[in-house]
C-alpha cells in the first residue's frame, strides 16, 4: 500500500482559527489573519476543538491524498465516508491485462491458503482475459455490421467489453485513488478507522494518513485516532480491551 499526501491547505490551523475568530470580529479577515501568529492560532484551535467542541471551523482546512495499491474491498468501506471527494481507476475504462491483487496477511501467512487463494486469482484473470475477447469479438461483429468502421469497431467493442467482463473481478483486484477530505471529515473518519474494530487494511491507510497529516495540524489533530484515546471505548461487547496498548501506539506514532 502506498499512501501519499498530494497537497493541503497552506497554514491550516491558521485558516481554522480565522474562520473561528471572524464569526465574533469587528475587524475584516485581513487583519484577523495578519495579527494571528502560527503558534497563537494552534493554542486557539485547541481550545475550540478539543476544549469547546467547534467543529465546523476545521471544515476549512482540506487534504488530499493519493492511495494506491488497495483493495476494491478498501475502495468500498472508504467511499462509504461521503464527506470526501473521491477519484478512482476505472474499470470500465482501463484493462486490466494482468491484474494485481491485495493478499490478507492472514492469508499471505498460510501456505494452504494462499495456494487456493493464488489458484483463484489465477482462475478469475483468465476468465477475465477469455470473456474480454469473447465479448470484444461478439460486440465488433455487431457494431459492423450496424454500419460502423472496423477500426472504431474495434476500439468500441473493447471498452464494452471490458465493462461487463470485469464483473468476474475479485474483491482483492488493486485500485488507485485521490481522495480530497476536510479535516472533520477527517477526524470521523480516523475515530472510525484507526479503531481494532475497523478492518487491518483501512486501518492501516488510516493510519498513514493520520501521520501524514499530525505534524502540519497538530492541534486540529491532537485527539485524533480511536474514541479510546480521548475517553471510554463506546465498543461495548465488541470492544478490543486493548486501551493502554492503542493509547501508546497512537503517542508513538503522533511522536510525541
Ligand atoms: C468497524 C466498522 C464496521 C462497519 N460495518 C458496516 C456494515 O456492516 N454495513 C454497512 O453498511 N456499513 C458498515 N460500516 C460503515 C459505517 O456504517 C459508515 O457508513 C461509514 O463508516 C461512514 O461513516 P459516516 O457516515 O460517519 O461518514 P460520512 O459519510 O463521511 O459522514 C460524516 C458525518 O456526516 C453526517 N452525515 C453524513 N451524511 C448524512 C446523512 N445523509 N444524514 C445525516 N447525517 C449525515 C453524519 O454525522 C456522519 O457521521 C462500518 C464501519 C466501521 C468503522
Amino acid at each position: 500500500m502506498k499512501v501519499i499526501l498530494l497537497s493541503h491547505t497552506d497554514n491550516p490551523e491558521k485558516i481554522v482559527a480565522a474562520a473561528a475568530k471572524l464569526c465574533y470580529s469587528e475587524v475584516g479577515v485581513g487583519e484577523l489573519m495578519d495579527n494571528l501568529e502560527k503558534e497563537e492560532a494552534g493554542k486557539f484551535v485547541d481550545m475550540l476543538l478539543n476544549e469547546l467542541g467547534h467543529e465546523s471551523p476545521v471544515e476549512h482546512a482540506n487534504f488530499t491524498f493519493a492511495i494506491e495499491g488497495v483493495s476494491r474491498s478498501f475502495l468500498a468501506q472508504i467511499t462509504r465516508h461521503r464527506i470526501a471527494s473521491y477519484s478512482v481507476q476505472s474499470q470500465r475504462y482501463v484493462k486490466l491485462e494482468n491484474f494485481q491483487f491485495v493478499i490478507p496477511p492472514s492469508i499471505e501467512n498460510d501456505r494452504n491458503a494462499k495456494k487456493l487463494f493464488l489458484d483463484s486469482m489465477r482462475n478469475e484473470a483468465e476468465s477475465y482475459l477469455k470473456l474480454t475477447k469473447l465479448l470484444s469479438e461478439k460486440y465488433s461483429e455487431e457494431l459492423i455490421s450496424s454500419g460502423i468502421s472496423e477500426k472504431k469497431a474495434g476500439r468500441l467493442s473493447e471498452k464494452m467489453a471490458i465493462e461487463n467482463a470485469r464483473f468476474v473481478l475479485p474483491n482483492a483486484c488493486e485500485t488507485k485513488m485521490i481522495v480530497t477530505m476536510n479535516a472533520r471529515s477527517l477526524l470521523n473518519f480516523f475515530r472510525q478507522r484507526c479503531c481494532n474494530r475497523a478492518q487491518w487494511e483501512i486501518r492501516e491507510a488510516a493510519e498513514r494518513m493520520l501521520k501524514l497529516v499530525y505534524n502540519l495540524a497538530p492541534s486540529i489533530f491532537r485527539n485524533a485516532g480511536p474514541p479510546c484515546l480521548s475517553g471510554q471505548c463506546p465498543e461495548g461487547k465488541m470492544s478490543c480491551g486493548k486501551m493502554v496498548e492503542v493509547r501508546k501506539h497512537y503517542e508513538e506514532l503522533k511522536g510525541n
